[in-house]
């Protein structure tokens, strides 16, 4: 039986997690943290991809951008196509910020590689994590860490442990609130070996449902097909795949899409769900353990980035002048910012989508809404606040 002593225990090498363990080390503080899976899993796990300006600015800030900086691809704006017509979103010309295209399994590599290179407590491969004490001054951490089971003394620990995680479990019954959607979608994503066929992300609205064009290098392919929320990935053989995305990204004047090998596919059920508040005694929920958001708007990645540097910032009060004052605004901060997040990604989910309770009413709604975001310079503005993450300040 093994017996640690740390000031943050921290379960969970997502974004969250990882960007958390850094900065308390930036800022003297020390932590532990446990993962379930192996480290070449958590490389490997293709999942986010768009990043805001904010979040690239802090990556920048604490040192983790050195390839993010050299790989990544700045965006100014994005296509929207309806109607069989394509229209631009000058995101920069609107707003004077950019997002960039960088992929979240590559920030997952960055930041392991700059904890392990400062000697950090990184624990991959645990099993049986649990946590209890979570009421009084010195909450506990358990797991079988290389075979042996271990308990790990905190002043602290962070659930960064995602949806499905330990953490938010762990909470006694009736003291969180949830608040969730299911969403009648769902999207089929494939990964594919082939150059992008634009510079820029393409969100199309078509009859037959809702197709991205979306790329994590000048040589792969994200491409995102709207399915139904319960489809069988068995349904959708390749030359299904590549039809409906011609077919749905079709414009007069487009360029063909670019067609390769599919390297990784997946459908991910959509919907929306958040818990409030984020902290039970000594236990703080960050990023997905906390709230989930439709992808459309690309903010789950940012969100809990987010989290982690709120958490962060208020630990440092903690522990540099016994300011408690911050992590007790912590749950009531992130979930205004949260609440934000998910508002848009709803907003945006029903703009681009066709839902299968759709009446022609309805979708001459939603064609209102279109035009006006590529006719009113004020409607575009304040949308590529929301989608640059700018107006969640
Ligand atoms: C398929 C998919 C596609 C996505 N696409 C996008 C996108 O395009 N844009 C976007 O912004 N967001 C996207 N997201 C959301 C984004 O990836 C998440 O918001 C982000 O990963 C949240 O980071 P996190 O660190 O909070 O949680 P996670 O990344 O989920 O990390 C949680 C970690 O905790 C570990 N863990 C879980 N349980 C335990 C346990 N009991 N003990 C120890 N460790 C545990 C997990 O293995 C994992 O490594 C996507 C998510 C999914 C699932």
């Amino acid at each position: 039986m093994g017996v640690l002593r740390t000031q943050v225990g921290i379960i969970g090498a997502g974004p969250s997690g990882l960007l958390l363990s850094h900065l308390l080390h930036l800022h003297g503080i020390e932590s532990v943290l446990l993962e379930a899976r192996s480290r070449e899993h958590v490389e490997r796990r293709v999942r986010a991809g768009l990043i805001e300006q904010r979040t690239v600015d802090l990556l920048r800030d604490v040192g983790l951008a050195g390839r993010l900086d050299s790989e990544g691809l700045t965006h100014e704006g994005f296509e929207l196509r309806f109607g069989g017509r394509r229209h631009r979103i000058d995101c920069t010309a609107l707003t004077g910020q950019t997002a960039t295209l960088y992929g979240q399994q590559e920030i997952v590599k960055d930041m392991i590689a700059a904890r392990v290179a400062a000697g950090g407590a990184l624990h991959f491969g645990v099993t049986d994590v649990t946590v209890a004490d979570l009421d009084g001054d010195r909450p506990v951490l358990r797991g079988t860490l290389d075979g042996t089971p271990t308990t790990i003394a905190c002043d602290f620990i962070a659930g960064c442990d995602g949806y499905h995680g330990v953490a938010r479990r762990s909470i006694p019954s009736g003291r969180l609130t949830a608040y969730g959607h299911h969403y009648p979608l769902g999207w089929l994503g494939v990964l594919v070996e082939a150059p992008p066929a634009t510079r820029e992300l393409i969100y199309s609205v078509h009859e037959r449902g809702f197709a991205l064009h979306s790329m994590r290098s000048p040589r792969i392919s994200r491409l995102y097909l709207q399915v139904d929320r319960d489809e069988n990935l068995a349904n959708w053989p390749d030359e299904r795949i590549w039809k409906e995305l011609r077919d749905r990204l079709a414009t007069d004047d487009a360029q063909p899409l670019n067609e390769g090998p599919i390297l990784e596919r997946g459908i991910t059920a959509m919907r929306g769900f958040i818990v409030e508040p984020m902290r039970y005694g000594r236990l703080f929920l960050v990023g997905d353990a906390a709230h989930i958001v439709p992808p459309s708007a690309a903010k789950g990645l940012n969100l809990a980035v987010a989290d982690a540097r709120l958490l962060a910032d208020a630990f440092a009060a903690w522990y540099g002048r016994g300011d408690g004052d911050p992590l007790a605004a912590y749950s009531p901060a992130a979930l205004q910012a949260n609440w934000r997040g998910l508002e848009f990604s709803h907003r945006m989910t029903h703009l681009l989508h066709r839902f299968p309770d759709a009446t022609p009413f309805t979708s001459r709604l939603q064609r209102s809404r279109l035009d006006q975001l590529v006719r009113s310079t004020t409607a575009a503005t304040a949308f590529a606040e929301e989608y640059l993450g700018i107006a969640r300040r």
